[in-house]
């Protein structure tokens, strides 16, 4: 980390994030357009306490649970996500069984490779999606990020797609995929259009998606009851509004 960041200071893991999010940039990993992204979603997450909401916390349960009953479940990467967290989508590629896919909208010279070196440092053994990997495409979608891996996202059942771009989640959920997101903006395309929408940090999602899957392995029927995307995600919309209501009533400023 090129700064240090005294662990004191009130906004200790947000400062951690941008460091790792600017040092991702340096490596290639992150790309430019990546910072604004992230700036996006620390707004977002200040505006909901940065804490996981209950509607949050629900979607998570269900994730875990079209994890454990998918046939082929693949986890996309782009560099953000590599950049911020490669340690836990290493243990959620490992726990669920599904792959790692790199998938990137900015295919710039070296920047699989990048991200590849980052999952491999830290234990990723099934990478999909390396360079020369991403012959069959998604129909529909002009973007970079149509080419996919034939083993992986082509095949899939189930795509865990956290920060993703709302036009490949629709192309994703058009070929009949169950989409899960990690989206802090529950207003996005992506968290709208998305099977399940996970409104929280990426950093705070994870370690509860893990554990839902590694402590439901056996029976996950525990985890699905009836469950309601556009339901989860007006209830994330309202915790914003009730949170800012009562920190402007309580003049908690
Ligand atoms: P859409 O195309 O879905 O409408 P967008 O164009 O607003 O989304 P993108 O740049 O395509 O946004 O995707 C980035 C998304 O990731 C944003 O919605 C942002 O809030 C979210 N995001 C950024 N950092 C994090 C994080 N650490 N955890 C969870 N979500 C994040
Ligand atoms: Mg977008």
């Amino acid at each position: 980390m090129s700064i240090e960041i005294p662990k004191d200071h009130p906004r200790y893991q947000s400062l951690i994030n941008r460091e790792k999010i600017i040092d991702g940039m340096h490596s290639k990993v992150v790309a430019p357009a990546g910072l604004i992204a992230h700036g996006r979603g620390e707004a977002f997450d200040y505006l909901m306490g940065e804490k996981t909401l209950p509607c949050a916390r629900r979607a998570i349960r269900q994730a875990a649970y079209a994890f454990l009953t998918a046939k082929h479940p693949v986890i996309s990467v782009n560099g953000n996500v590599a950049a911020l967290c490669p340690e836990l989508l290493v243990k959620l590629s490992e726990i669920s069984s599904a792959p790692l896919e790199i998938n990137l909208f900015y295919r710039e010279q070296g920047r699989e490779e990048a991200i590849e070196k980052v999952l491999r440092e830290h234990g990723a053994k099934n990478i999909l999606g390396t360079a020369g990997r991403t012959t069959a495409s998604i129909p529909e979608l002009s973007s970079n990020r149509r080419h996919v891996d034939p083993d992986g996202i082509l095949i899939s059942d189930c795509v865990f797609v956290p920060l993703e771009d709302g036009d490949r989640t629709e192309a994703l959920v058009r070929m009949g995929k169950t989409v899960i997101t990690v989206d802090l903006n529950p207003l996005s395309r992506t968290a709208r259009m998305a099977s399940i929408s996970i409104t929280d940090n990426i950093i705070r999602a994870l370690p509860l998606l893990i554990e839902d899957i590694k402590n439901n392995k056996n029976n996950p029927k525990a985890l699905s009851e009836d469950y309601d995307n556009k339901e989860i995600l007006s209830q994330a919309v309202r915790a914003i509004a009730e949170y800012l209501t009562d920190r402007a009533k309580n003049k908690d400023f």
